[in-house]
């Protein structure tokens, strides 16, 4: 996914002229949403269609076409960036932007304009609704007073003829009929970061909210960069060995670790495998990795890679990241990709540290690709907690061939993966 910038709320609150400057700042393609919403409305009032008459406004949804080219938008190929911005647009574009068919087929049209670009976006329900895991998710707020002099003055520099009073009523109503709306309300996503922009003047704005969105980028730019491995060079090799003679020594001290049956980790060195084991701590996974002389190749959150001192060593161990809570295809590539070189994939079924006891669905990852790449899985059971000085056992169970689970059962999958895992808890017992 592309990294995505969100900046939600209510109308004067100076996003327009705040987004497009950290657009240029950060090189993203800015996205008024608004606009499109603006522009739907003109077209429905320019046909005098009846905000009631949801056949036909269905039917202009889908024969309109509306693009934006810089800060210009264009209706069905005619430039309407000024008429979009009139008193009757203005008075109906709440009401039309309400119309749950009209919002369902601007937001696939905005996630449309905004894919596969890193982009920011203003609106009212970008964090919430359009792209509710954007990287960043501002909502840029002001105080009444505050919003009507400020589209006062934007009206006026765009020689748009509208008195104050009707700018405050409007501004008024829109805000109520935005938040009470049934249909995507303004609201604050939770993660959002709340921005009151009311006494701080542009330059200020710009300046609290750039520092958020650099903070963001750079971790954005960490992930995406753990998804490159690095080439295995014989100063990786070295880095690696060297990491690893130290920490045996230390992890040896500190854990006196036992290990029973390493052999079934060999048992089939010349395939691919997926070593699965139970998660108790970050230093089970470490004990398996630094203990064997095979490499065995952990999948682990994304996140990992966000700290400068992990990012090194996972990049130096080729730990495999992975996004959660989204199809990460590139992770299951990568992890396919492992199998495929015959190196062994580490995976912990219960996806969390203590998965079983949070009672958290076991995951279906390894037997599915266990069953995909035609490779065995190991169970291994560890036993102990990892507290300093107390013994910790690592027990390698015999190799699991999955695809005798494959049946016509579509639950096989699941069948599979409970049985690895009561393999498991048998060998931490
Ligand atoms: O931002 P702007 O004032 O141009 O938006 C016009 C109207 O479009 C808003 O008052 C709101 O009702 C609607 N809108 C929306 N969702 C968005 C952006 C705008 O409902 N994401």
């Amino acid at each position: 996914m592309s990294f995505i910038v969100a900046i939600d709320g209510p109308s004067g609150a100076g996003k327009g002229t705040i987004t497009s400057i950290l657009a240029k700042k950060f090189n993203l393609l800015y996205l008024d949403t608004g606009a499109t919403y603006r522009c739907i409305t003109l077209k429905l009032l320019n046909e005098n269609i009846d905000f009631n008459n949801i056949e036909k406004i269905k039917q202009v949804l889908e024969d309109t076409k509306i693009e934006i080219n810089d800060k210009k938008f264009f209706l069905d190929g005619k430039d309407v960036t000024k008429e979009i911005r009139t008193k009757r647009v203005n008075e109906n574009v709440s009401t039309v932007s309400h119309i749950p068919e009209v919002r369902v087929s601007l937001v696939n049209l905005q996630r449309k304009m905004a894919q596969g670009k890193d982009s920011i976006l203003e609106g009212r329900d970008i964090g919430t609704n359009v792209f509710p895991n954007a990287n960043v998710k501002i909502y840029l707020d002001a105080s009444i007073d505050e919003r009507v002099k400020r589209r006062v003055k934007q009206n006026k520099e765009q020689n748009i003829d509208i008195s104050e009073e009707d700018v405050r009523k409007n501004i008024e109503e829109r805000d109520y009929n935005d938040l009470h709306s049934t249909v995507a309300p303004l609201k604050k996503a939770e993660d959002a970061i709340y921005v009151d922009s009311s006494k701080t003047n542009i330059k200020q704005t710009v300046k609290i909210i750039s520092k958020i969105i650099k903070k963001e980028k750079h971790k954005y730019d960490m992930i995406e960069d753990s998804y490159n491995m690095w080439k295995e060079t014989p100063l990786k090799i070295i880095a690696r060995n060297v990491l690893k003679f130290i920490f045996v020594i230390l992890y040896k001290i500190v854990f006196i670790p036992k290990n029973i049956n390493k052999k079934n980790l060999y048992s089939n060195k010349d395939e691919g495998v997926i070593v699965c084991a139970n998660h108790i701590s970050y230093m089970d996974a470490t004990g398996i990795v630094m203990q064997n002389k095979r490499k065995v190749r952990f999948v682990a959150k994304s996140e990992l890679f966000t700290n400068p001192v992990l990012h090194h060593w996972a990049h130096i161990f080729d730990i495999i990241p992975v996004k959660r809570g989204e199809g990460d295809l590139k992770s299951v590539k990568l992890c396919f990709k492992t199998l495929k070189n015959k190196e062994a994939l580490g995976i912990f079924p219960e996806g969390t540290i203590d998965g079983l006891k949070k009672h958290t669905d076991l995951k279906n990852g390894a037997a599915y690709m266990a069953y995909k790449a035609k490779v065995k899985v190991i169970p291994v059971g560890i036993k102990g907690n990892f507290k300093p000085f107390r013994r910790v056992i690592f027990n390698y169970g015999e190799p699991i061939d999955v695809s005798k689970f494959k049946t016509d059962d579509p639950n096989w999958i699941e069948n599979a993966t409970d049985y690895i895992m009561d393999q498991i808890i048998k060998l931490s017992k």
